[in-house]
């Protein structure tokens, strides 16, 4: 069985994320208890025990038991999805071969081949990003500006004001299900991803949000690479985290802010990128945290 097979197969996609997840925050908690490399962390490592409202073992169960539902919801929804297939190349592959080799006939083969396939499929994963990331903003927005949603359902999730790596995920079963499940599937089912691909997605998208939390912004750590290059990194992610700017809308029938709330409620709400947040003007950053602290 190939590499790929493995990724085909339905059941693997709800797994793959939660291996992934926990490989990923091993290492981190591992540094963290090290005491290892403290001018990468994001936030003093003392007000992870000093300022979150929830002890590690609390978290470690709620995210286990979401987990084990994910894994076996997804487990139940495979047996509808299409079975697993050998690899077949998609005619549009095959165009973007011929156009790499037309535009640099001294290409070797093998290359062109490759590049057309990363050219493909990485930009399908990208296109899966930027609608994901829009389901996110505006799910997250909400969960802030509406005050029933926030105290019932999102306030869990910011029981962690300095987070860590398996505190990624640590969230209401609701908003499991509503933001992190049902925008997944939407994206795959626009885009009409694989199930190779929503495996890549679904892990990518997993090893991501551990990193944002992990409290650390290593140089050598290929996932913080995707955030340094978007500029939704650690750093962006720790500021949505802060005490300071955790607020919530002020009523239930509040179901939208302008961007002039920014400065009031919350910043950063986005996952990958940062589009939707300076297009709304809900972006803060670090310095400027660090600025407000410094008043
Ligand atoms: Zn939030
Ligand atoms: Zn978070």
């Amino acid at each position: 069985m190939t590499v790929y097979d493995l990724a085909s197969d339905p059941k693997v996609s709800p797994i793959a994320p939660v291996i992934g997840y926990w490989v990923m925050s091993v290492c981190f908690m591992s540094l963290e208890k090290l005491n290892a490399f403290p001018q990468y962390r994001t936030q003093p490592p003392q007000d992870v025990d000093k300022k979150n409202l929830v002890t590690k073992s609390q978290v470690f169960v709620g995210v286990i038991g979401m987990q084990a539902v994910q894994i076996i919801g997804g487990i139940f929804l495979a047996q509808f999805e299409e079975p697993p297939g050998r690899y077949v190349q998609p005619s549009t592959l095959s165009a973007l071969d011929e156009g790499i080799v037309s535009f640099v006939p001294t290409i070797p083969r093998t290359l062109s081949v490759w590049l057309a396939f990363v050219l493909f499929y990485g930009s399908r994963q990208f296109i899966a990003f930027a609608i994901s990331d829009c389901w996110h903003y505006f799910v997250h927005r909400f969960e802030h500006v509406n005050k029933w949603v926030y105290k019932n359902v999102h306030s869990q999730h910011h029981r962690l004001y300095v987070p860590y790596a398996f505190g990624a995920l640590y969230n209401h079963p609701a908003e499991s299900v509503f933001n992190d499940i049902l925008g997944g599937l939407l994206t795959a089912w626009l885009v009409g991803l694989t199930n190779a691909e929503k495996t890549v997605f679904f892990t990518l998208a997993t090893l991501k949000t551990v990193d944002d939390h992990c409290g650390y912004q290593l140089p050598w750590d290929i996932i913080s690479w995707i955030g340094r290059a978007t500029g939704n990194d650690a750093y962006y992610h720790a500021v949505h985290h802060e005490p300071k700017g955790i607020k919530a809308g002020k009523s239930f029938l509040t179901l939208w802010s302008s961007a002039n709330d920014v400065w009031h409620l919350q910043s950063n709400y986005a996952a990958v990128f940062t589009v939707w947040d300076d297009l709304m003007g809900t972006r803060k950053r670090h310095q400027d945290l660090k600025h407000e602290h410094a008043e």
